[in-house]
């Protein structure tokens, strides 16, 4: 058979492989054959290098109709691992001599993220169709796919050669698999592996006794495939024969595994295997062949975005051999250099486009200088304050004034715990703008939180003769018009509200000063709107989401930031307390006496619908429950996210003027909310909150000087779980539970989805290479200062399209 028709074969085959799996295996019925039919037809038509894989198909797929569906994918995995052997086999041109040898491609300007996947050898429509769903489309995302792991057999040894005590690789096939459970209730499993040499026996345990969860593990261990496993060679006390301790065993391959062959067309002939990601259907060789083939036919063509200078500084390696060392290190050496290399890269990049986008806003437009007069309104207000400012609030004040009284636009971000003292701290930045003559904003994520700083503002501005309006709703057209003048001509001197500012017909006379707090609950679009809304304002960001620091410096790595972590004086830590659902009659003991101190309780429930899956309490049902039950005597508010605004607003506000003694609610409460009288709160199903979030929600109470007590209910005390929550009774700090939740949850889930963009990085840690993270900054700064990005177009474009991540 030639190799035209060869490759025509080759993709008939891959079609119907395709077909087969979309009909989930049926064996479908094609035009003139079944599936099977046709494969068992296309196997008469080739000749395998080996004659056992033609007898071995012959037989898999003659059975294939009675087959089990295992049996099937089995089965296929085999035809296609036969089919690619093949391929190579005939076309042997690879030199692994020269592993950048260019096949000869015609004169192609493209760069390699132009460059569709299809173009490697050995990436048919069948492999580009998983490795799309991988999220690889050119070879450059091919080249990123980077290994998860690696398995290293250095030293690999026969299995005939294997002494007691050694630490050993060996490479095998699996001959035979059994599994069982032990009178005892041990779960074995016992996999024979042979290499030609000898064989050796490997035992697994797994303290299980459900059948089918072993038979789930036993799959993992499919006959035939070639392994190689990993470990110390120790005597098997039952059997007394040499076996492996544990041994790390990594499936390298499906059916007949070539373990004598010491010739290998590929690159990943070293001693270190990388393991990769991968989905159904899809072997870990055909992607390191597809990675090894992108090298050679793409490697001349790989530039380094990196500046040289910065290269040298850091003694990095080229961007081409990093990608090669990555994928095939030949030591543990290449594998650091060049995760080094490219962790620097991508951390090195998403700094850059922060360091732009902070450039960009600094030139962005002359802001109005602020400035503040001795006697002057922001001096007043602080001379009338009932407490003085925590040392942390002065120097929030100081950094701000100083920012304000420049014309760069102000690029802050005020973090601070819950209950730390933030809206003051923005009122004086707001009053700033009002002693020079111009109007402030305060916009905020919802309407319970833009009503209490409405409350508050009026309290704080009335006696300085100033006014302030409360903007809310989602049609202008519905708010009062008066407001709407006086905000237009100027004699209304702060507004406050929530989204509602943004929208057309809302106009300034002259603003000055915009603040949003909880700015990662509006997105980059709404908070430039509320800019737009005056000449060029000054703008202060403001959120009550402890981040840590080496998040901070990526997330907010555009802003300055400052940090209020001092809490106003003669504020008791919140006494939190972890109890299991035996535990609950105490907590409402403890409500109780609260209550009878004329103290107000918070009872927390996850979800307001019993949805599908999900168990959690709901706090309708339970509100009703407690008030017939438990809490008959007493007065019961209710607040969830499907009441509209208007009525979680009355909730609010009545359990605020004391018509409630407990408010049953959901994570509505969760941010901003003020009650200083509330002293309990019990969070039931804690388990199903993030550290985080559970800090939050504490921070609603402790508001006062009266000692406060926030009891964790977990009817699920398991270790894990105990250990988890614990963190929220050994601290009151809410940098301390984040730095936690982080390294528990890590960045993806700590932050959630929203922020993907900016933590969605190739190999970079954002967590562990903080050290990296220093370095790359430092020097992303420093670049934009003394280079043009211009000159630079291919870190243009890296930068490019991380901006637009980041933008989302
Ligand atoms: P957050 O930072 O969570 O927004 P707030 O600004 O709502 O905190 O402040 C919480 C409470 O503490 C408010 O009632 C506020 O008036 C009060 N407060 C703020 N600063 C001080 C201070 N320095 N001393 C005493 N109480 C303060
Ligand atoms: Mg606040």
């Amino acid at each position: 058979m030639n190799t035209a028709s060869f490759t025509e074969l080759y993709n008939k085959i891959q079609k119907a492989i395709e077909l087969e799996r979309e009909h989930k295996y049926v064996d479908f019925v094609g035009r003139s054959s079944t599936f099977s039919q046709f494969v068992l037809e296309s196997i008469g038509r080739v000749t395998f290098p080996e004659k056992k894989s033609a007898e071995n198909l012959r037989i898999c797929f003659e059975q294939y109709a009675f087959d089990s569906l295992s049996g099937r994918r089995s089965s296929i995995d085999l035809l296609w691992n036969e089919f690619e052997k093949l391929k190579y086999s005939l076309k042997r041109e690879v030199r692994r001599e020269n592993p950048f040898k260019t096949f000869s491609l015609p004169d192609d300007k493209r760069s390699l993220d132009e460059i569709d996947v299809t173009f490697v050898k050995g990436v048919g429509p069948g492999v580009a169709k998983i490795l799309n769903k991988l999220g690889v489309y050119s070879v450059e995302d091919l080249l990123k796919y980077y290994p998860r792991r690696y398995v290293n057999y250095e030293g690999r040894a026969r299995i005939a050669d294997l002494e007691l005590g050694m630490s050993a690789s060996i490479m095998g096939v699996i001959r035979k698999v059994s599994a069982y459970i032990t009178p005892k209730k041990l779960a074995v499993i016992n996999v024979i592996i042979s290499d030609g040499s000898d064989s050796i026996s490997i035992s697994y345990f797994y303290k299980i006794s459900n059948r089918r969860l072993l038979e789930r593990y036993k799959a993992q261990y499919p006959v035939g495939s070639g392994v190689i496993a990993y470990g110390t060679v120790k005597k098997d006390s039952y059997t007394k024969q040499l076996t492996l301790d544990k041994p790390e065993m990594q499936i390298v391959d499906g059916a007949d595994f070539d373990t004598t062959s010491e010739e290998n067309e590929d690159m990943s002939a070293g001693r270190i295997v990388p393991v990769y990601a991968l989905t159904e259907g899809f072997s870990s060789r055909t992607l390191v062949r597809a990675v090894s083939n992108a090298l050679q036919m793409y490697g001349v063509r790989i530039t380094d975005p990196l500046p040289e200078e910065i290269r040298t500084k850091y003694n990095l390696m080229d961007r081409r051999e990093a990608f090669l060392k990555i994928h095939f290190p030949k030591s543990d050496e290449d594998i650091e250099n060049a995760r080094f290399r490219i962790v620097f890269e991508e951390l090195f990049v998403l700094q850059l486009s922060l360091a732009l986008i902070r450039e960009k806003n600094r030139k962005a437009y002359n802001a109005v200088s602020l400035s503040v007069e001795k006697n002057g309104l922001v001096e007043t207000f602080m001379k009338n304050l009932p407490f003085e400012l925590t040392g942390a609030q002065k120097n929030a004040v100081k950094e701000i004034a100083a920012d304000l009284n420049s014309t760069e636009p102000m690029q802050r971000l005020l973090q601070g715990d819950v209950g730390s003292g933030k809206t003051v701290v923005a009122c004086i930045a707001l009053l700033c703008a009002i002693e020079n003559g111009y109007q402030g904003a305060i916009m905020a994520p919802t309407e319970i939180l833009a009503s209490q700083h409405y409350k508050n503002f009026v309290e704080w501005l009335t006696p300085l003769g100033l006014s302030a309006g409360l903007f809310l709703g989602k049609h202008s057209s519905g708010m009062r018009s008066e407001m709407k003048t006086s905000l237009k001509n100027g004699q209304m001197h702060v507004a406050v509200g929530t989204h509602a500012l943004i929208q057309e017909g809302i106009e300034f006379s002259k603003l000055g000063m915009a603040v949003i707090d909880e700015q990662h609950r509006f997105g980059v679009k709404q908070r430039a709107k509320l800019l737009t809304k005056g000449e060029s304002p000054q703008m202060l960001t403001m959120t009550a989401t402890p981040i840590p620091r080496t998040l901070a410096l990526t997330l907010h790595g555009d802003l300055d930031l400052t940090i209020i972590d001092e809490m106003p004086k003669g504020r008791l830590p919140v006494k939190t307390e972890l109890i299991g659902a035996g535990g609950r009659k105490k907590a409402y003991e403890l409500i109780k006496e609260e209550i009878k101190k004329g103290k107000q309780a918070y009872i927390v429930y996850p979800l307001i619908d019993e949805s599908e899956t999900i168990s959690a309490r709901n706090a309708t049902q339970e509100a009703k429950r407690l008030s017939e039950g438990e809490f008959k005597e007493y007065r019961i508010g209710l607040l969830h996210g499907k009441l509209k605004a208007a009525e979680k607003e009355e909730v609010m506000l009545d359990f605020k003027n004391k018509k409630y003694d407990i408010l049953v609610s959901t994570t509505v409460v969760e941010v901003g909310v003020d009650v200083p009288n509330a002293t309990v709160m019990i969070i039931e199903n804690a388990e199903r909150f993030g550290l985080s979030q559970l800090h939050q929600l504490r921070g609603r109470v402790g508001r006062s000087s009266d000692q406060s007590y926030c009891i964790l209910v977990s009817a699920s005390l398991s270790a894990q779980i105990k250990q988890r929550l614990s963190i929220m009774t050994q601290t009151n700090n809410g940098f301390i539970v984040a730095e936690k939740d982080l390294e528990l949850r890590g960045p993806g889930e700590f932050l959630g989805t929203r922020q993907s963009g900016i933590t969605d990085l190739g190999l970079a840690d954002i967590v562990n290479d903080v050290k990296i993270l220093d370095m790359a900054r430092e020097e992303a700064f420093s670049f934009v200062k003394e280079f043009d990005i211009n000159e630079y177009p291919q870190l243009k474009k890296l930068v490019q399209r991380r901006e637009e991540l980041i933008a989302g």
